[in-house]
């Protein structure tokens, strides 16, 4: 670090940045700086063994046993070569000093760079469960691993606690290997928040249609173990329910725990501007990031768990710093996210409100359709189901900003 030189100017590309979290939000950020010539010093620290690996097929893929776990490496020694990173594993941040731009790790070493990037990402909420129960969390290397094999073998009775992204694929990977399934959902519609409840009511039926019984506006009363290898679900109503093996998939909590007393803004996330920064120098970045997005004219705080926004702050982390935060403009961002349940590929470009209006465009009897969000006068959002032509022809329009009458004449031109 240069004597002298603000941290609103551009980093040096042989200067130093240091990344917490070692996952795929930091790896984008880490090969965005290589790719631009960045030369100096890069450090990705991770409290998890494995070098960065990729978390979609763990609920799918490798649950269902048709991946061996390897195949989610997304680092293999070439790339590993070219990346000229330091990659220190196995090590958790504890404390971060954010003006002398100082990570403190569990091993009591202190790490110091020009400047920070946190990647932290987010870990599942838990449940609380009696003695002797095996509950199991899909987030990790090793909870792919342990679902895999779980799932192994002769039919089971699986119970699957909340219908959210984790529950759906994990409901749907079980069914495919031909167990009995039963999920458990507080809401009365699942992924309601995300999709609104007309689309949401279409995933739930996708569930019954593909032999999982899926039970809705649920609370969970306690969950105790109840013999070799069983746990006993019982609900609010007083119902049970056996399993053998239970999953639980009730949302993620930012991983801010070792920021606490770094001075930096939490709040369900570390807060950010619109161009990612929390201070002239440190950036958040991926599933721990609340930042400022701005889309038809409003600007709101969000934070987005999908893959593809964590890659995109990644490569947009990148160049911000390498522009300097007096220079560096807001992120021009379309979210999406994709998710495969029983056969179908659901893919979701943008982001709806739950006042925006959906009108489903195009439906089949396979289950198939595309849906259209409009919020005033615009196309907010278009919402997928195995129709991945018809929703990725909508990219562009949605990046641009598009009329909804517009929107509409892209399927009938
Ligand atoms: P993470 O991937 O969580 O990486 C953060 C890393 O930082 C972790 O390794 C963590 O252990 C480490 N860390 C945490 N605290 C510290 C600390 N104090 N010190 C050092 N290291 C620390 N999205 C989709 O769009 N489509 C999908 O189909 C899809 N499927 C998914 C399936 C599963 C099972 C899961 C769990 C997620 C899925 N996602 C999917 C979401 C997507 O994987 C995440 O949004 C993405 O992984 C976020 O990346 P990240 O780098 O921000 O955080
Ligand atoms: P999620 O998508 O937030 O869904 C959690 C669901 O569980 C919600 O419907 C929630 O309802 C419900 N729930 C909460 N508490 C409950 C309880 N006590 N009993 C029963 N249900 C309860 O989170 P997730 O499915 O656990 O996924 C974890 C993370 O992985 C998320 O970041 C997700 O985006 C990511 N992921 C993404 C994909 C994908 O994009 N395809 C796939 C897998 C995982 P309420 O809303 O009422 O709390």
């Amino acid at each position: 670090m240069v004597a002298g030189v603000l941290m609103t100017e551009p980093l040096a590309l042989d200067g130093s940045v240091l990344i917490v979290g070692g996952g795929l939000a930091a790896l984008r950020c880490a090969q965005g700086l290589r790719d631009q010539g960045f030369v100096g010093d890069l450090t990705i620290v991770g409290d998890e063994e494995h070098l960065p690996y990729d978390r979609p097929p763990l609920s799918k893929q490798v649950a269902t046993g048709k991946w061996s776990i390897d195949k989610t490496n997304l680092v293999d020694a070439d790339r590993r070569a070219a990346l000229q990173v330091t990659f220190v594993l196995g090590k958790k941040a504890i404390h971060l000093n954010p003006l002398h731009r100082e990570v403190t790790l569990d091993d009591g070493s202190v790490l110091v760079a020009d400047r920070i990037v946190i990647a932290t990402g987010a870990t599942p909420r838990r449940l609380e469960t009696g003695e002797g129960v095996v509950a199991h969390y899909v987030r990790t290397y090793e909870d792919g691993l342990q679902l895999a094999q779980a799932l192994s073998g002769a039919p089971k009775r699986v119970v699957v606690i909340g219908a959210g992204f984790i529950g759906a694929e994990v409901a749907s990977s079980a069914r495919s290997l031909g167990h009995d399934v039963t999920v458990l959902e507080t809401l009365s519609v699942p992924l309601s928040p995300v999709l609104g409840e007309e689309l949401g009511s279409l995933c739930a039926a996708m569930h019954e249609r593909n032999g999982t019984k899926l039970s809705t506006g649920v609370s969970i009363s306690s969950i105790d173990a109840t013999g070799e290898g069983v746990a006993t679900v019982v609900l609010g109503d007083g119902t049970s329910h056996l399993a053998d093996v239970l999953v639980i998939g009730i949302g993620v909590v930012p991983n801010t725990d070792w920021l606490l007393q770094s001075g930096l803004e939490l709040d369900n996330g570390v807060v950010v501007d619109e161009a990612l920064f929390a201070t002239d120098s440190i950036m958040a970045i991926g599933d721990v990031a609340r930042f400022a997005w701005t889309r038809l004219g409003e600007t709101m705080m969000t934070r987005i768990e999908h893959w593809q926004v964590a890659a995109d702050h990644g490569q947009f982390a990148a160049t911000a710093l390498l522009k300097g935060r007096a220079s560096a403009e807001g992120i021009h961002l379309l979210p999406y996210f994709w998710s495969d349940q029983y056969g179908l590929k659901l893919q979701m470009l943008g982001r709806p409100e739950p006042t925006d209006e959906v009108t489903i465009a195009l439906q089949d009897d396979e289950g198939r359709l595309l849906a259209l969000f409009r919020r005033g006068e615009a196309l907010s959002a278009v919402f997928g189901i195995s129709k991945p032509k018809q929703v990725m022809a909508y990219r562009q329009l949605l990046l641009d900003g598009c009329l909804f009458p517009d929107a509409l004449k892209v399927l009938n031109p």
